[in-house]
């Protein structure tokens, strides 16, 4: 099969097995398509020789079960998965017991950060284990497209930030008083405007690129610099966006870090922190819960996924993200 890997920090597709599941619980996927994410872009600029063989691509998969030696019912996963039904994932399940799990951090949790996928969405099947099956597959709806469906991983990363702030789905009426800004508008800060809209919260958008910021407006998003936001979602990965970020963000506002920037040093100022009563928060990838309830966002037509990604084959995957990396595309959709 092929299956694209790094070699010498090029992108590279080679032929590779295809994974069996011989006496191993789990589920072979073929995949259909796999969104190409940002971290996948952070991951091959950060590569070196060393450890480019362990770096795994892709991971916002759509595909087609072709096997599978489990029957799992209950447990999280509503449908018993069956061969030749078309699934979407997240990559990672946390093991639901230890101090971070307890603590809601799931994607800190140890088992989270070592579960993954093999060997990675961009490659013509991958192995699912048992814990995915459990926790992190769901089965496309059929009002939906399977380039729809394809967004279940990222939108849930959103999600899990929305939660992070400290709204509730079921608190309308609270998160209405909520001025939410969401700085970059990228594919990622277009599913986080359409969640934040679907929390209920009031939603603006801000992007220093002034298509992205035309763009927007087709998902109901303005900018007004003369406010002050209660909430700022950045999904920009940009030196800047720290100081737009102090400077819009009101008194007793949280700025949700969701997002690595270049500058390892650049910060929040202690001062800013302290007498404005502010809250940074990271939020890194999404819990199962997240998962379920970004299903439940996709099925219903809650948010809206469409328009927002350009199909590639996977051959040209590394146009794909030079095309991504020079803001030409929102979101590259590969198709295996
Ligand atoms: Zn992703
Ligand atoms: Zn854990």
């Amino acid at each position: 099969m092929k299956s694209a890997v790094l070699k010498n920090g090029k992108i590279t597709i080679i032929n590779k097995e295809i994974p069996t599941l011989e006496k191993t619980e789990g589920a072979i996927i073929k995949v259909n398509a796999c969104g190409l994410c940002g971290s996948d872009i952070v991951k091959i600029n950060h590569s070196t020789p060393s450890n480019e063989n362990k770096i795994s691509l892709g991971h916002e998969i759509v595909g087609t079960i072709v096997d599978i030696n489990v029957d799992i019912t209950g447990n999280g996963a509503k449908t018993p998965f069956k061969k030749g039904d078309i699934v979407a994932m997240g990559h990672h399940y946390p093991c639901f017991k230890c101090k971070y799990c307890t603590h809601g951090n799931y994607s800190m949790c140890e088992t989270f950060k070592n579960s993954n996928i093999h060997p990675g969405g961009f490659s013509e099947y991958i192995y699912a284990d048992v814990n995915h099956l459990k926790n992190t597959v769901f089965k496309k709806p059929e009002n939906i497209s399977e380039e729809e469906f394809s967004f279940l991983e990222p939108l849930s990363c959103c999600i899990r930030a929305i939660k992070r702030s400290g709204l509730e789905f079921n608190n309308k009426e609270l998160n209405k008083t909520y001025n939410a800004l969401v700085l970059g508008l990228g594919s990622i800060g277009i599913l986080m405007s359409e969640a934040l809209k679907a929390f209920g919260a009031k939603t603006s958008g801000f992007d220093i690129n002034p298509e992205r910021q035309a763009f927007i407006k087709n998902f109901g998003i303005d900018f007004d610099k003369n406010i002050k936001y209660d909430l700022i979602f950045m999904t920009s990965g940009a030196n800047k966006a720290i100081d737009s970020a102090l400077n819009l963000i009101d008194k007793g506002g949280k700025i949700i870090v969701f997002s690595s920037i270049p500058d390892d040093i650049k910060g929040y100022n202690n001062n800013e922190i302290y007498y404005k009563e502010l809250s940074i928060i990271g939020s890194y990838s999404p819990s199962p819960d997240d998962l379920k309830m970004s299903y439940e966002f996709i099925k219903t037509g809650l948010v809206n996924v469409k328009n927002i990604s350009t199909t590639y084959k996977l051959d040209n995957l590394e146009k794909a993200i030079n095309d991504t990396k020079l803001g030409k595309i929102l979101k590259g959709y590969i198709e295996l």
